[in-house]
């Protein structure tokens, strides 16, 4: 049974399409997560829409231009919208959390575990976390950049069972409802392919930044890590209790038969920052096929610069994404050995850690 659950609720969905946050619509959400707390269902509310609460609260009529003023617009919008949020599921006797992360908080180790265990203490107390992105001081490179794969982070930390994003969309189509008349909505999808991909384009609308590309991404993470996601429309009745009950509405992807352990979660989550490597084909194969660990012979190249310890990207010589890894090496070691035999690891460097660059165990193959 489904007992953790992540409802991720886009900018669009909280205006209602306008400019200003519709308080009946979120009332509307509120009250179908307050009825799942009530059954005994643990929520996590992953909101968007701190940028268009500050341009209302501050009448900015116009797009922020400068990234100092979506900051500033952030900062003034987030306080707002937790004080809307509160006093919803207040009416419901119903406490809630706020916790503003960024990339950084789920990309160090101790932090991830830092943060996964103030959710975990929240949801034992009952107290409903509401999640944002830490906009107001989230710079390029520390940014998770949209709430689609930050709602994923929350899956990944909270290890949720289902993850529910709510669009303006009513689910992904066979290509884009608004131009081609003979777009289909797409049930449920088994796997996240290129077809796919191409189907969902790069749509992006007005105050959020999520589109369709970012849902996927986020669908990808989050049922790799065991749980099942459905990308359905904000404003269909009762949408989040019929997707919990089990009904076909919107798009589904169900969850991994074999969801990846804790370790992998924050390798999973934290991967993006540090560099990669790239492997040649024959590596390539050997990885997907065996299971087995990467070793410096078959790595082509370094990019980036990262420490020993750091999660790295994995790439084929196409630059293919092949995965996630922890590597046992820094980069300027590895550019050292890349190529060689293990066995000549420690004459090249003058120490080892170890025959291998990535572990099996640290490893995860997309
Ligand atoms: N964190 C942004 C905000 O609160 C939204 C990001 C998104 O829409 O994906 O405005």
């Amino acid at each position: 049974m489904t007992k953790r659950i992540v409802v991720k609720i886009g900018t669009s969905v909280l205006t209602a399409g306008t400019r200003r946050l519709n308080h009946a619509r979120m009332l509307e959400i509120v009250r179908q997560c307050s009825a799942l707390h009530k059954e005994g269902y643990e929520l996590i509310v992953c909101t968007s829409g701190a940028i268009a609460a500050g341009s209302e609260r501050l009448r900015i009529a116009r797009q922020p231009d400068s990234l100092a003023e979506k900051q500033m617009l952030a900062a003034v919008g987030q306080s707002r919208l937790m004080e809307i949020w509160e006093q919803l599921f207040t009416q419901f006797d119903i406490h809630v959390g706020q916790m503003l992360l960024t990339r950084a908080d789920v990309e160090d180790r101790h932090r991830f575990l830092n943060a996964r265990d103030t959710l975990r203490t929240l949801l034992e107390h009952r107290i409903v976390p509401v999640i944002n992105e830490n906009d107001a001081v989230a710079t390029a490179e520390i940014r998770v950049g949209d709430n689609d794969n930050l709602s994923a982070l929350c899956v990944l930390l909270a290890e949720a069972d289902l993850l529910i994003l709510l669009s303006d969309q009513q689910g992904l189509f066979t290509a884009d409802p608004r131009t081609n008349p003979d777009a289909e909505l797409i049930a449920e999808v088994e796997d996240i392919d290129a077809d796919l991909h191409a189907a969902a384009g790069e749509s992006k609308s007005g105050l959020g930044i999520g589109g369709m590309k970012t849902k996927l991404d986020a669908a990808d993470m989050a049922r790799r890590a065991g749980a099942h996601v459905v990308i359905a429309a904000g404003d269909a009745p009762d949408v989040i209790l019929r997707i919990v009950a089990g009904e076909q509405i919107g798009t589904r992807f169900p969850a991994f038969d074999t969801p990846i352990g804790n370790r992998k979660r924050w390798i999973l989550g934290g991967a993006g920052a540090s560099g990669t490597v790239v492997i040649d084909k024959g590596a390539a194969t050997a990885l997907s096929n065996g299971g087995g660990s990467l070793l410096p012979a078959g790595i082509i190249h370094v990019h980036g610069s990262f420490e020993r310890g750091d999660v790295v990207r994995i790439t084929g010589p196409d630059q293919t994404n092949l995965g996630r890894g922890v590597v046992r090496y820094d980069s300027t070691d590895v550019s050292r050995i890349q190529g060689l035999q293990s066995d000549s690891i420690r004459e090249t460097l003058g120490y080892a850690y170890g025959p291998v660059v990535i572990h099996r165990d640290d490893l995860i193959l997309m």
